[in-house]
């Protein structure tokens, strides 16, 4: 076990993704020795796993408490920005899945101004977590670069005026980013921590069509390489259990995800949400669902997360949809954290960890 766990330490220093993440890494890295309490990076203890920590797998939050030397917390934005999907210039209905109201907090909404929403955001998390004293602002709701990018840059800037905010986290789609874009992008990305957050859903050009994404993987491997080659930090979205995929290609995509440069995973177990088109078609044909349990979700994605490259952060496991907003089976009242807590204990029971299993072409190829 320590053998492997030390080959995939070196894959992970190195970039394990390969020479396009290492742009991003090298400019987190420098951000991070901006950052107050950075030296934590550098603890005396000896790391069990590649990532610096005995957690099992490569957490994004440890990752940025590492970097950044404090907790960071996410305070969603609602930035009044469309969707392509849904403006007709791709489509009408957007992706079979989405209903923003799902996910959106309380405090954002769009008639209120950028700052006025953080600001209640902060006080919103002010009870729970008393120790945050940095904030990224995080522009959920719709495709958060899908518009010139004068409008881009006064809304972005907003919201890092607003005290405590240390940075962005843009949720877009793959199809909504262009050079000058990019561009602007790695130059604020020089001057605050930023994510970019391009949701693929699937890798499978099949699965994409019958979500109605509007673009294909190779679009997405495109954008995720532009942003990359620019030093960007980005990150993306899958979601398992779709009735357009067997479990097997399910699986395979920790690797195609592994293939691409990017430094996040956020994984969604199928939810079927009211008020989406997948809530007509489940209601029709509910057969043509099978839906994970959670025993069953918990060892399917630790056996995904053991052929996923060590290097990828995992910044959630599974979605929570509020249970007013679900239309399907779920989990229960469990809430993401106490899943967390499962897929961890599971992962000791079964002695393993991120990247056991995942290709070892990257680690081989940092001895050459
Ligand atoms: S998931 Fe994103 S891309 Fe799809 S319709 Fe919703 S906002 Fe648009």
């Amino acid at each position: 076990m320590t053998e492997k766990i030390e080959r995939q330490a070196l894959a992970v220093s190195r970039g394990g993704n390969g020479e396009a993440a290492t742009g991003a890494g090298t400019r987190l890295a420098r951000k991070a020795a901006e950052m107050p309490g950075s030296d934590k990076a550098d603890s005396p203890d000896q790391p069990l796993f590649p990532w610096g920590n005995k957690r099992r797998f490569n957490a994004y939050s440890d990752f940025l408490r590492r970097h950044y030397g404090t907790r960071l917390q996410k305070l969603s934005v609602n930035a009044g920005f469309s969707c392509p999907n849904r403006d007709g210039r791709k489509g009408w209905g957007g992706c079979v899945f989405c209903n923003n109201s799902a996910f959106n907090p309380s405090y954002c909404e769009p008639s209120k101004p950028i700052r006025v929403q953080l600001e209640e955001g902060k006080a919103f998390h002010a009870w729970r977590y008393r120790k945050s004293v940095k904030y990224i602002a995080y522009f959920q709701a719709y495709s958060n670069t899908y518009a010139p990018l004068e409008v881009l840059k006064a809304r972005y800037e907003e919201a890092l005026s607003v005290p405590g905010v240390a940075g962005l986290a843009i949720g877009t789609r793959p199809d909504c980013v262009n050079e000058e874009i990019l561009d602007y992008l790695a130059r604020l990305s020089e001057r605050c921590l930023l994510h970019l957050e391009m949701g693929i859903e699937s890798c499978y050009d099949k699965s994409l069509r019958w979500m109605k994404r509007g673009h294909g993987f190779e679009c997405a491997r495109k954008a995720f390489a532009s942003a990359s080659e620019r030093g960007i930090p980005t990150g993306t979205h899958l979601i398992l259990g779709l009735p357009s995929q067997s479990r097997e290609e399910d699986l395979e995509q920790a690797e195609m995800v592994s293939s691409l440069p990017v430094q996040s995973l956020k994984l969604h177990q199928l939810q079927i949400i009211k008020g989406t088109a997948l809530e007509r078609d489940y209601a029709s044909d509910p057969d043509r669902f099978r839906f994970f349990s959670l025993e069953e979700y918990i060892d399917f994605v630790i056996d995904f997360t053991e052929r996923l490259s060590p290097s990828i952060c995992i910044e959630r496991f599974s979605g929570e949809a509020p249970p007013r907003f679900q239309a399907g089976p779920t989990f229960g009242m469990i809430r993401a954290d106490m899943v967390l807590q499962r897929i961890e204990k599971r992962m000791e029971e079964r002695d393993t960890w991120q990247g056991k299993l995942a290709q070892q072409s990257a680690a081989d190829s940092s001895h050459g």
